[in-house]
């Protein structure tokens, strides 16, 4: 085995049967995921379109992509033919974007939104207060081409444990009202993706159902 299928290997046998592994490979060659390839891994992450239009031609057709970086609405029609599910869905422009996009390459395209709960990792994301507002104002019921099947988030950027814990914590529960009000009797609506390298573990044991992990797996990005 390679160096990166031996990482691989790890980080499965950590996770629950129930918790999902995102590869991230942004960043990393199309041999290295042909590696992970090998091993079975299916689902790979990436956050930039220019990066994929290179490597999903490059790369076995059964593997499901997921975008999951900031998305501009003027990349969406490049991804749209061919997106497994896009994790940091953060407005309804956006939304709206993808579902007339999804539209024009008759399909259906899975969706998670993006809750901003960490203190400064990112200037993107949704506030739980906006989220609400937007379930609330139910114009996404009429963008049928789109499917939201949960929530994603990102925890902050610190070694305070706890702290990341509380984070997950936060959006768990924020999960369990969304789910309540909005989808009680919708089994698609059932993704929760927060934990990356560093947290993981944390974010297994916080309900994520899909853990999106890069570093751990493939080492450091040479950007
Ligand atoms: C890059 C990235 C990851 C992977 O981060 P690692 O620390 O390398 O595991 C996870 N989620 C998002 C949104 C990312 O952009």
């Amino acid at each position: 085995m390679t160096e990166v299928q031996q990482n691989l290997a790890k980080i499965r046998e950590q996770l629950p049967t129930n918790v999902q592994l995102v590869a991230v490979s942004k960043f990393h060659p199309a041999e290295m995921i042909q590696q992970c390839y090998d091993q079975g891994q299916r689902i790979f992450g990436e956050s930039h379109e220019q990066e994929l239009r290179i490597k999903f031609p490059a790369l076995p057709k059964d593997i499901e992509w997921h975008f999951i970086g900031h998305l501009q609405t003027n990349k969406v029609k490049y991804i749209a033919p061919y997106i497994s599910l896009i994790h940091a869905v953060d407005s309804f422009k956006l939304m709206k974007e993808i579902n007339k996009q999804a539209a024009r390459n008759n399909r259906i395209i899975r969706i998670l939104l993006e809750l901003h709960i960490a203190e400064e990792t990112t200037k993107f994301g949704l506030s739980l207060a906006d989220c609400r507002t937007l379930f609330e104002e139910s114009e996404w019921r009429d963008l049928k081409n789109i499917q939201i099947c949960g929530l994603m988030c990102m925890a902050s950027n610190t070694d305070d444990m706890e702290r990341v814990r509380k984070d997950f914590e936060t959006a768990r529960i924020f999960f369990e009202e969304i789910k309540a009000k909005y989808f009680p009797n919708d089994e698609t609506f059932c993704e929760r993706s927060w934990g990356m390298t560093h947290d993981f573990q944390i974010a297994a044991k916080e309900g994520s159902t899909m853990v999106r992990v890069g570093t751990a797996i493939f080492g450091e990005r040479q950007y």
